[in-house]
């Protein structure tokens, strides 16, 4: 019987190889092309490649009909549990059908030979459901393990947020405020960089908690903050000092320019309006130093603070830079 496939075999084997090569081809083409169904046409040519291989096979290999497996393969490929069924099914089928129409009656193959594969096809699918399903309890995992992942950077990120700035401005805070000015007068003394310190005073803000309440003074410097912070130039960094102090470190600016930026902010502030302060008009003092190499921190701090001291003195809502106060007036104190 067998013989009867084996007279025909050189048309048959150069046929289907030529079949196969252009169902691979096609396939590729199918693939590199923007077309959909990528998946089932894979599939579908899986399906010819493995009949066709069998076909070219089964003359001379016993077991030929494992390649009819490929397209189950096919489906383990794209993870596909759906995909997986219905090529099983398919196999399943297509198999019986060519036993039956084919195998039994040309090449007398036995009935056990035929249950043997078909039990074979089954186990297969069963184990590449079983690799389906653990695949996707790892991805889930993962995908688990990214989320939470993810949620941890957010909340870092938050909790270190709110350690460097002040809850109730969004302004920087007092600790943040230090260790930044550290590291730029590092800077200012080995590379020569420019830098100057304004601190900025409410004038008379007593006296709106007194007259308003404490939660319009809250208010007030949450606006006022908003304005400092919203007027700065992107490389300079604004701190709430104290309670109703803020500190402003001016770099990469001439002290021309900061000096400015200090008078345009004093001018912004004195300008908002407060209707839930009684439409008052609401101001700051400003005491401004130019950094000067080898000074240190306690200096400038000293020296901004005289400054802010006398710009209280010359009547409130003034701008005065450290360098500009006259002997007679750097000794004064402040009622
Ligand atoms: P001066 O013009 O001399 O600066 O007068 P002043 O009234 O602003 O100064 P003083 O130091 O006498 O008062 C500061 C007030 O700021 C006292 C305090 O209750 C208030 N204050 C400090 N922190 C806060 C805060 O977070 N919220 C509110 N509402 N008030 C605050
Ligand atoms: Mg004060
Ligand atoms: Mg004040």
């Amino acid at each position: 019987m067998r013989t009867v496939l084996v007279a025909s075999q050189g048309h048959l084997f150069i046929a289907c190889n030529a079949v196969i090569i252009i169902a691979m081809i096609s396939a590729e083409m199918w693939l590199r092309s923007s077309w959909q169904y990528h998946k089932q046409a894979v599939a579908g040519c899986g399906f010819a490649v493995s009949y066709l291989m069998y076909f070219v096979l089964e003359p001379f290999v016993d077991g030929a009909q494992m390649t009819l497996m490929m397209p189950i393969m096919i489906a383990l490929v794209y993870f596909d549990q759906k995909l997986l069924n219905i090529l099983g099914v398919f196999s399943l089928m297509f198999y019986t059908a060519v036993y039956f129409g084919l195998e039994r009656p040309l090449l007398g193959k036995s009935l056990l030979e035929f249950l043997l594969v078909e039990c074979v096809f089954i186990v297969f699918v069963l184990l590449a459901q079983a690799v389906i399903i653990r695949a996707r309890e790892v991805r889930s995992h993962v995908e688990q393990l990214t989320k939470s992942e993810q949620e941890l950077m957010v909340e870092r990120a938050i909790s270190d947020k709110l350690l460097k700035v002040d809850a109730l401005t969004g302004l920087y805070n007092h600790k943040s405020f230090h260790e930044y000015l550290d590291s730029l007068l590092e800077q200012c003394e080995s590379n020569g960089l420019r830098l100057q310190l304004a601190l900025f005073d409410i004038d008379s803000f007593k006296q709106i908690n007194d007259t308003y309440g404490h939660w319009v003074g809250d208010l007030v410097l949450k606006e006022l903050a908003g304005k400092v912070g919203g007027m700065i130039a992107p490389n300079d960094f604004a701190a709430r000092y104290g309670g109703e102090e803020f500190a402003v470190i001016f770099t990469d600016k001439s002290f021309h320019e900061a000096l400015s930026t200090a008078e345009e902010l004093r001018a912004g502030i004195a300008r908002m309006e407060h209707p839930y302060a009684g439409g008052k008009q609401i101001t700051v003092s400003i005491g401004i130093c130019d950094y000067v190499a080898g000074d240190g921190k306690e200096l400038l701090f000293r020296k901004t603070d005289r400054a802010l001291y006398i710009a209280k003195h010359r009547g409130k809502n003034k701008v005065v830079a450290a360098a500009d106060i006259p002997d007679s007036e750097s000794l004064m104190s402040y009622a």
